[in-house]
Order: C-alpha cells, then sequence, then structure tokens
C-alpha cells in the first residue's frame, strides 16, 4: 500500500469517478478526505466504506467548490485534521447543455465556479503544504472537452480548457519541488453526470434516448465503449507513483479515442 501515510482530498467524490478515485486512493493505504452533496446517509455509508478498504482514515468535508472560502476550508481541513494535504484531486463539476443563446446566465457562472475556478482555489491552498513537504500530487479531471468542442456545452468547454491551461501553469510553478500537476481527461464515463444530461440533449437536438446514447455520446468514441470511473482511479493512482514523477503539466485521454481523430 504504496499511499500509507499520505492523505488525499477528492472534490465531488460522493458520486461518479470522485469515488472511485476515493476508493482507489484508499485501497492504497492512503487516508481520504471526501466531499460533494447528497443524502447524509448515503455519504455516511461511502465514508465508512472506504475507510474499510485498508483500515486508513476517510473524513467527510461539505464544502461547496463553487465557494472559494468553502474550498480554502477544505484544504485547511485535510492539513489541520486529516494529516496532511499530499494530493489534491479537482474532480466536482457539473453540466449544462443548451444552444449559446439560450444558455441561462446562472448555469454558465455555476460551471465556471465548480468547473474551473475552484480547481484554482484548491490549488492555491494546496500547493504551500506541498512545498513545504517536497512532494506534491494535483490531478484535474478535465475532459475530451478540455481538448476538443461540442455543440452546445459551450460552458463546459470553456471551463475544461481553462483547467487544462490552470494545470499547464502550475506544474511549470511546482516543477521544482517534487509536486506533479497533471490533468486526467476522459471521454464519455458512465456516471450520473452523463445520464443527467440526456433528456437535455434529446430536448436540444429533437432526439429519442437511444439516439442521444448512440448517436451524440458514443458517436464520438472509437471504441463504441464508456470509459469506467475505475479505469480513470487506476490512472490517478499511478499519478501518485515514484515511476510517475516526470510526469507533469500533462493531459491525459482516456476517452477511447475520441481525440486521436
Ligand atoms: P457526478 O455527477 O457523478 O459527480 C459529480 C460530483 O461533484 C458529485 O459528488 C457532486 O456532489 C459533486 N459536486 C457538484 N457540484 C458540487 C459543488 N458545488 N461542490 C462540491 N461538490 C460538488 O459526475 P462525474 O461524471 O463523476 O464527474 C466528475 C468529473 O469528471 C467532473 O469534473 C466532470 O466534468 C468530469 N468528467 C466526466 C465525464 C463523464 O463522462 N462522466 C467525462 C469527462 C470528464
Amino acid at each position: 500500500m504504496f499511499l500509507a501515510g499520505k492523505t488525499a482530498i477528492v472534490t465531488g467524490s460522493t458520486s461518479g469517478i470522485g469515488l472511485a478515485y476515493a476508493r482507489a486512493f484508499a485501497a492504497e493505504g492512503a487516508t481520504v478526505v471526501i466531499n460533494g452533496f447528497g443524502e447524509t446517509e448515503a455519504i455516511e455509508a461511502a465514508r465508512t466504506e472506504i475507510e474499510a478498504l485498508s483500515g486508513a482514515r476517510a473524513f467527510y468535508h461539505p464544502a461547496d467548490m463553487a465557494d472559494p472560502v468553502q474550498v480554502a476550508d477544505l484544504v485547511r481541513f485535510a492539513a489541520a485534521e486529516a494529516g496532511g494535504c499530499d494530493i489534491a484531486v479537482s474532480n466536482a463539476g457539473v453540466q449544462h447543455v443548451a444552444p449559446i443563446e439560450q444558455f441561462p446566465v446562472d448555469r454558465f457562472d455555476a460551471i465556471i465556479a465548480v468547473n474551473l475556478a475552484s480547481a484554482w482555489h484548491l490549488m492555491r491552498a494546496a500547493v504551500p503544504h506541498m512545498k513545504a513537504k517536497g512532494w506534491g500530487r494535483i490531478i484535474t479531471t478535465a475532459s475530451a472537452h478540455s481538448q476538443v468542442a461540442s455543440p452546445n456545452k459551450s460552458a463546459y468547454v470553456a471551463a475544461k480548457h481553462g483547467v487544462a491551461g490552470l494545470t499547464k501553469a502550475v506544474a511549470l510553478e511546482t516543477a521544482t519541488h517534487g509536486i506533479t500537476v497533471n490533468c486526467v481527461s476522459p471521454g464519455y464515463v458512465w456516471t450520473p453526470l452523463v445520464e443527467n444530461q440526456i433528456p437535455d440533449t434529446m430536448k436540444a437536438r429533437g432526439l429519442t434516448r437511444e439516439q442521444v446514447m448512440n448517436d451524440v455520446l458514443l458517436a464520438a468514441q472509437p471504441t463504441k465503449a464508456f470509459v469506467t470511473p475505475e479505469q480513470v482511479a487506476a490512472l490517478a493512482v499511478f499519478l501518485c507513483r515514484d515511476e510517475a514523477a516526470s510526469i507533469t503539466g500533462a493531459n491525459l485521454s482516456m476517452d477511447g479515442g475520441w481525440t486521436a481523430a
């Protein structure tokens, strides 16, 4: 268990890819701080299940990633009460699908705040702790949409391209401090975030549920298969290994060949 003694913060880890990251880090012995929304009982069940994976502690912090003060408090909590801030994963994300002229301004603002600005605030708060130890791993869940665009996702595509740029800039700033900063960029992963955008895409494009799944989502993915949360998490675990110490500033695609086209 090569992560024993390390603490990992994973934002947006009550569901989907974030929950898979938290499980994978815990299975390697890390103390994990999970975060995100959900029913109290479900979150507590996830926390205890994660804790049972290795016996290392698992904590929950309820920070709303749209609020910079709460993001900073999440990092303070990890450093002061959960053993440290060795691994910081910016993963919380929201989505809205609409043509730009009908895109609600409050949804644009929320997507930029949660998907992009929170990553900046997380890194700003986490880097001093990592520099003090001379070791750190920062991972952002970007997306294939950090490299290519799709119609009706203007806010999400802007945020994810921003995350890729942010990751490169902070990788350069921290390169001599034993810290790596990388994006993991999945194609379509079967999670509630994807399932929830199907109705809006049906409405925006006048399609059936099956047409959205096969002709819109998997149309872009040459493998014609959804990526799994566990595959994404396994790449993040690898990025924490000593063997990955020279991978920094990278945008690592896991998209079934989508961005090769
Ligand atoms: P999900 O909806 O299953 O999980 C999102 C998580 O973020 C949940 O835990 C939710 O509670 C949390 N969250 C949302 N708003 C928050 C806020 N304001 N503060 C704190 N937590 C908040 O989604 P997912 O598919 O697992 O997505 C995780 C990340 O992966 C996102 O950044 C998403 O953009 C990215 N991504 C997903 C896919 C995909 O196909 N599912 C593809 C590429 C990238």
